[in-house]
């Protein structure tokens, strides 16, 4: 789905919130060039007394606001009895790093997308190795699917100033190993905002194909991660920095 030299740039709320809410991000996403937005309908929260999704209602909000804004739908599949249903909502399936091993979804995955032709957005465990993750990848190939894009979303060390150490070590070890495109994911990778901006310039310059981030155009107000969102005009500082970037290592920001 990635040209080689295209940095895919996939943006939006951690969650569909509300109607309103993924229509004000969509514009402020758009407005700056972007075509593929993300949202969770479905949340794999750590606490199960956190907010967890809108769930059915979001997927229609996802559709609807694909449909008007002409935007690319990125959303999370938590489990495999959604799998039909968000796929007839959606773009591209993501599975997250809670699921990377949930074998029984990512071949029920592979098997419907092999049909559907969606890709696969594939997060790594976050105590996942690269070996473990390029196999879990394959699971969905093997199905019949061979687009899947692979995001290093951080994984859990001994170090507690960040939420996770975004690895990007990962991104020359896959392309050591693997054909398929790798992005990352600074917003889970790091949980701060004001980190998301150089981390994904170095992702650029270590050779990743793209990035998928957090934007909230009130992230005090987020239900869900907004100590890691970024807000509008973080975000076009955003797309400015990774242009330039971008266009130095003779890519185009997509
Ligand atoms: C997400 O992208 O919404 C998410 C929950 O990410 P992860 O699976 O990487 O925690
Ligand atoms: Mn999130």
């Amino acid at each position: 789905m990635i040209d080689k030299n295209d940095f895919l740039v996939i943006a939006g709320p951690c969650a569909v919130e509300s109607r309103d809410q993924v229509f004000r991000i969509a514009k402020l996403v758009k407005k700056n060039g972007i075509s593929f937005f993300r949202g969770g309908a479905y949340k794999p929260r750590t606490s199960p007394y956190s907010f967890q999704g809108l769930e059915q209602e979001g997927l229609h909000i996802l559709k609807e606001v694909g449909q008007k804004c002409e935007l690319k739908i990125v959303t999370e599949v938590t489990d495999t009895d959604l799998i039909d249903e968000i796929a007839k909502h959606v773009d591209i399936l993501q599975i997250g790093t809670r699921n990377m091993a949930n074998y029984a979804l990512l071949k029920k995955v592979g098997k419907l997308t092999a049909r559907t032709h969606q890709p696969v957005l594939l997060k790594r465990g976050f105590s996942s190795t690269i070996e473990e993750w390029l196999l879990a990848a394959e699971y969905i190939t093997k199905a019949g699917n061979p687009d899947v894009i692979l995001c290093e979303r951080g994984i859990r060390t001994f170090e507690s100033a960040t939420r996770y150490t975004l690895d990007l070590n990962a991104i020359p070890v896959v392309k050591k190993l693997s054909s398929l495109p790798i992005i990352i994911d600074p917003s889970h990778g790091t949980g701060h905002s004001d980190m998301v901006i150089p981390l994904s310039k170095a992702a650029v310059a270590v050779g990743a194909d793209g990035v998928i981030l957090e934007v909230h155009d009130r992230p005090k107000e987020a239900l869900c991660d907004g100590k890691q969102s970024l807000d509008e005009e973080e975000f076009r500082n955003f797309m400015a920095e990774i242009r330039k970037i971008a266009e130095v290592e003779g890519k185009k920001v997509v």
